[in-house]
This record gives C-alpha cells, sequence and structure tokens, in this order.
C-alpha cells in the first residue's frame, strides 16, 4: 500500500500523531479536522496515500464517497447542529489543497451559520465557448 513517511495523515493512519477518530475500516479512516470551519467538520481519508484523486483506485474512491454519505446521515441524526452539509475535496494546491493526501470533507452546516464557500462568477460563456471547453475536455479525458 503507498504510504508516505512525511505525511502527516500517513502518520495518523500509522498511529504515529493523534487524532479523533469517528469511524475507521481496512479503506478509510475518518476523524475530526484539527481546525474545523464548522462544528462537527470531518475529514474521510483513504489509507491509501495519494496526493490526487487521479490516482485513487475507483474502489476506494466509491467507498470514501459511500462514508462521507453514511456520516452525513449520521450527522443529520446526531446531537450535532446539522440543517445541510457541504462534501468537499481541493485537489492540488491551486485549489486550497494544504495537506498532499487525498481526502474529503465533511462539514456540517446551518442557517445562517456565516460560512460563504460561493464565488463570484466572472463572466457569462457563449454557448459556443461552453462547447469549445467541452470539446478540449472530451479530448483529453483517458477511459
Ligand atoms: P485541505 O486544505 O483540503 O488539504 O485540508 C486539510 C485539512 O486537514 C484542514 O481542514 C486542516 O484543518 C486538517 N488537518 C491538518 N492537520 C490535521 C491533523 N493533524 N488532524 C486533523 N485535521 C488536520
Ligand atoms: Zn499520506
Amino acid at each position: 500500500m503507498n504510504t508516505d513517511p512525511a505525511c502527516i495523515f500517513c502518520k495518523i493512519i500509522a498511529g504515529e500523531m493523534p487524532a479523533t477518530m469517528v469511524a475507521e475500516d481496512e479503506v478509510t479512516i475518518a476523524f475530526m479536522d484539527i481546525n474545523p470551519v464548522n462544528e462537527g467538520h470531518l475529514l474521510v481519508v483513504p489509507r491509501e496515500h495519494h496526493q490526487s484523486i487521479a490516482s485513487i483506485p475507483g474502489s476506494v474512491l466509491s467507498h470514501m464517497a459511500l462514508i462521507a454519505r453514511w456520516l452525513t446521515a449520521a450527522l443529520r441524526a446526531s446531537l450535532v447542529r446539522t440543517e445541510g452539509v457541504n462534501l468537499y475535496l481541493a485537489d492540488g494546491a491551486a485549489a486550497g489543497q494544504e495537506v498532499p493526501h487525498a481526502h474529503l470533507h465533511v462539514i456540517p452546516r446551518w442557517r445562517g451559520d456565516g460560512i460563504r464557500i460561493s464565488v463570484g462568477r466572472p463572466a457569462t460563456p457563449t454557448r459556443e465557448q461552453l462547447e469549445e471547453m467541452a470539446a478540449q475536455i472530451r479530448a483529453a479525458a483517458i477511459d
């Protein structure tokens, strides 16, 4: 299994660093974010070290999604204030990834919590521009 001895999340998985665990199985671990965006903020982390989701095997990525779904339901049923949930994944430093071990954030939300994930939309492209962009992405897509 891929691991990186310098990686914080690999150290947590190896039991070399503390974390407040919520769930563990053979594929993923889920623990409390140490610097939460909102109370109850969780991270779903694959045991295998992959910097980008691009290299995570499909079965592992699907498992992460299933665990995130299960934790979303748990949060909604729990005493943690949860009127909604954001799932968030930053792939690459330019997208805000700080820990280079791909992981999924599960963030409880409630009306008026003050968190803003929305961004401005600088321009509305024409249909032609959308078609051109879609063609470029399709041309680069690997099965
Ligand atoms: P990202 O920007 O998507 O890479 O998110 C990294 C997340 O990991 C941040 O929300 C951090 O607060 C969280 N984090 C970093 N170190 C730890 C740690 N030792 N235990 C728990 N969460 C951590
Ligand atoms: Zn790692």
